[in-house]
């Protein structure tokens, strides 16, 4: 690619790339003020086994993650397979037969579907269970406070928002766009339970959805939380009341969160969140760079470059199925690992469509390190995130429309 377009869309993103470096450097001074707190030391990285009683390393973390969450309460758990199991625990800890969960931001992210049971007839559901559920669509890219309270009822006991953009085509919502339908929910329904689905939306912005009153707030620990660190797990952060119904259902009544043992040891979990604001603002700066570009190729982008973000994903529109496989096969072969491998559309579990998917990272999966996928539909958008350097996610935005080029050629 011509040297000329690089620094001209580099040119495009230097107020965006300020704001992003203030932010990280804002929740840093925030975490090594929460680890002063909690006195963190080498004692927290020691393994332990068994049931894990007193495991200090646990405890503390999870601590950690209700301060950086202003909440009174956290899971922060290895045992957690990934964000779908996180929001999954949450929905069967919070949900009991008869009642009613909301999604209040449209369709929920694909694996999702099939923990509701509205995809699929996968055993063990939430329908299964006999537990109803509505959408309210969004309104112009917001959540329709009007439309939300209308469809609640008393046994509407969730109501769950998705802050992240998924495998659709919109904005992504800012914590603070959650504030006044968070509150008017809890005017009207003061027993409902706000949870937001959280995943790529950490370290954003300054403000997180516990700020205005979400009750819950969930994630994936190999997104943004684990700083690229962090090899599985997941988290959920909110209030007292809402985190002991779940921590009932993670393990079992009468155990909750006291036992749960890590042989590996914490230490990934608690360097990874250390470096998450900062590997947050690389993954940012890597978005904000391909937007940059793809604007001066005159493709479509959501975000805009210079919009204000709330998560790590960019949509680049390429508007053919074989671009959208040039741009994976580009990052593909700018990622340290894997980099001979090809991809190739697959049928994978829990998505409707077939999915194209580019990464190449250290801890297998994880989409804080740079990935790009999509599901191969119109009006075939490849969804770019992650990068825990800028060099990198440069170097490979820079490749994948190299490969595009070449195609379109
Ligand atoms: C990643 C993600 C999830 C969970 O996905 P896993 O692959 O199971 O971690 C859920 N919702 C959104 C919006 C996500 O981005």
């Amino acid at each position: 690619m011509k040297n000329e377009i690089i620094s001209q869309a580099e040119k495009l993103c230097a107020n965006t790339f300020g704001r992003i470096e203030s932010i990280s450097l804002y929740h840093t001074q925030r975490i090594l003020e929460i680890f002063r707190k909690h006195e963190v030391g080498t004692r927290h990285f020691a393994p332990t086994t068994g049931y894990g009683y007193d495991d200090v390393g646990r405890d503390t973390l999870e601590k950690i993650f209700a301060d950086i969450f202003h909440a009174e309460a956290a899971i922060v758990r290895p045992h957690i397979v990934s964000g779908t199991h996180a929001l999954s625990l949450c929905l069967f800890g919070l949900l009991l037969p008869g009642d009613e969960l909301l999604y209040a931001s449209g369709a929920p992210y694909d694996t999702m579907q099939e923990v509701i049971g509205i995809r699929g007839d996968k055993p063990g559901s939430l329908k299964e269970m006999g537990i109803c559920y509505r959408q309210v669509e969004l309104k112009n890219d917001h959540l329709d406070c009007d439309a939300i309270i209308a469809a609640m009822s008393e046994k509407t006991k969730v109501v769950a928002i998705q802050r992240s953009r998924g495998y659709a085509l919109r904005a992504s919502l800012l914590p603070s766009d959650m504030a006044e339908t968070i509150q008017q929910i809890h005017k009207r329904f003061p027993a409902a339970y706000v949870m937001v689905d959280n995943c790529y939306g950490e370290f954003v912005c300054k403000e997180e959805p516990t700020d205005f009153g979400a009750d819950i707030c969930v994630g994936s620990l190999i997104k943004n939380m684990g700083g690229g660190l962090a090899p599985t797990g997941g988290y959920l952060v909110g209030t007292q009341k809402a985190v002991q119904r779940i921590a009932a259902r993670l393990t079992a009544p009468g155990i909750g969160l006291e036992e749960g043992s890590y042989a590996a040891g914490y230490q990934p979990f608690y360097q990874g969140l250390f470096l998450a604001p900062h590997v947050v603002a690389q993954a940012m700066k890597t978005a904000v760079f391909a937007a940059a570009v793809a604007n001066l190729l005159q493709l479509q982008t959501i975000p805009a470059v210079n919009d204000e973000r709330a998560d790590i994903i960019q949509a680049l529109v390429l508007n053919s199925p074989e671009s959208m496989i040039a741009f994976c096969e580009g990052i593909q072969m700018a990622s340290p690992i894997d980099s001979m491998a090809m991809p190739e559309p697959w049928d994978m579990p829990g998505y409707a469509n077939q999915v194209i998917m580019a990464a190449g990272t250290f801890v297998s999966g994880a989409s804080i390190e740079l990935s790009a996928d999509g599901p191969i539909r119109e009006p075939y958008a490849v969804y770019l995130q992650g990068g825990l350097t800028y060099e990198h996610g440069k170097s490979a935005v820079i490749s994948a429309f190299e490969q595009v080029m070449k195609r379109m050629r």
